[in-house]
């Protein structure tokens, strides 16, 4: 493996009162949950992410470096309280350093004194070959998206022929035991919702958690009508013909997924759907995010962003890129408005976000 880069670690900024900074907002929400993505590009095409062609990729000059991604990392976790890393993209697999910063990130100390907790938001492809080097570098648990079971399905719904690959990656995280496996199906109206009951009994079987996602308006622009979508309702309906649902009593915190305890004749277990549509968890958000090309961004919604990038490059050091991350995220705005009048969709789609 290439020799991983080394971390400095200079002390924490703290506000002049002597306070630490915290990534808080106006509305008393303190993000403690960092989303970093790796890279705008993908193997697959799901098509409410992407168009078919793919997208305008952004050229490797403006992308963070290595450096410059651990650097970012380094300030979020050890001066602004953030604890959790998810790892995402486009395809964060594509990566070819992602063990490196995976181990560079497992290396610093949240302000609890805790290796912060990181996770990996990924297709699956190649997923079963890179785990070793993956959970060697310290990786926690992975996240990977799975809309289809049936082989024809998942190609028309990714223009990709690689369900097994998918599968595979399963059989790993499995073995591996980085639990809980979580799997991510996006319920699109007229392709998949026919998947609910086999992708359920599916994940029941294997001891994945399975999350239903309601599909957001972050992909292609013709992808998503407010009234056509498949609801946290509609799949719960769809649920109960197999199942016997009961809300999972534990307080949800910023979770996204509202779970539920689901018993068939044969079989138990919790199954979670995330209903950022109908059932907005806005109020409880923790999360802040990092774009490819270094823009710190409040919400997936936002249409405003702080070029981090554009300020290291200008040589800002630790404290002052620190300040500029906290004042940023104290404008979080309170919801993300899709269903307000004036809701326009951001700029950028899901995967040149971050999902
Ligand atoms: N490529 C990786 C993957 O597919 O897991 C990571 C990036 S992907 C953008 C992250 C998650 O966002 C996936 O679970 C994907 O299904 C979900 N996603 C993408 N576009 C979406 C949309 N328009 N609405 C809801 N979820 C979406
Ligand atoms: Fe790629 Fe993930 Fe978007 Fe599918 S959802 S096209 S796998 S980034």
């Amino acid at each position: 493996m290439a020799e991983r880069l080394i971390l400095q670690t200079p002390p924490r900024h703290d506000t002049p009162a002597g306070r630490p900074l915290t990534l808080t907002d106006r509305h008393g929400r303190t993000a403690r949950d960092l989303r970093v993505s790796l890279t705008d590009r993908c193997n697959l095409r799901c098509t409410y992410c992407m168009p078919a062609e793919g997208l305008d990729w952004m050229p490797t000059q403006d992308t963070l470096s290595d450096a410059e991604v651990i650097r970012l990392i380094t300030i979020a976790v050890r001066d602004l309280g953030i604890r959790q890393v998810r790892f995402t993209g486009g395809e964060p697999l594509l990566r070819r350093s992602l063990a490196d910063i995976i181990a560079a990130t497992t290396q610093l100390r949240t302000d609890e004194g805790r290796v912060p907790a990181t996770a990996l938001t990924t297709n699956g492809l190649g997923l079963d070959k890179r785990l070793p080097e993956l959970v060697d570098a310290g990786l926690a648990r992975v996240n990977i998206s799975l809309d289809s079971l049936d082989r024809e399905r998942y190609a028309r719904l990714t223009r990709r022929d690689r369900l097994p690959d998918v599968l595979r990656a399963i059989d790993a995280v499995l073995a591996a035991g980085l639990h809980p496996l979580k799997l991510n199906t996006v319920v699109m109206p007229g392709v998949n919702e026919d998947d609910i009951l086999p992708l359920a009994h599916f994940a029941l079987d294997s001891g994945a958690q399975l999350r239903f996602i309601e599909q957001m308006p972050l992909g292609p622009r013709e992808e998503w009508k407010r009234g056509d979508m498949v609801t946290a309702d509609d799949i719960l309906a769809r649920l109960r013909t197999d199942f016997e649902l009961t809300p999972v009593e534990e307080p949800r915190g910023a979770a996204p997924a509202a779970l539920w305890t689901a018993r068939g004749v044969d079989k138990q277990g919790t199954i979670g759907v995330i209903a950022s549509v109908t059932r907005p968890f806005c109020g409880d958000c923790d999360r802040t995010r990092l774009t490819t090309d270094g823009a710190m961004r409040t919400c997936l919604f936002s249409r405003t962003e702080t070029s981090l990038r554009d300020l290291m490059r200008a040589g800002a050091d630790d404290a002052a890129l620190a300040a500029a991350w906290a004042g940023a995220m104290r404008e979080k705005k309170p919801g993300h408005g899709i269903d307000d009048p004036g809701f326009l969709q951001p700029d950028r789609t899901m995967s040149a976000i971050g999902g």
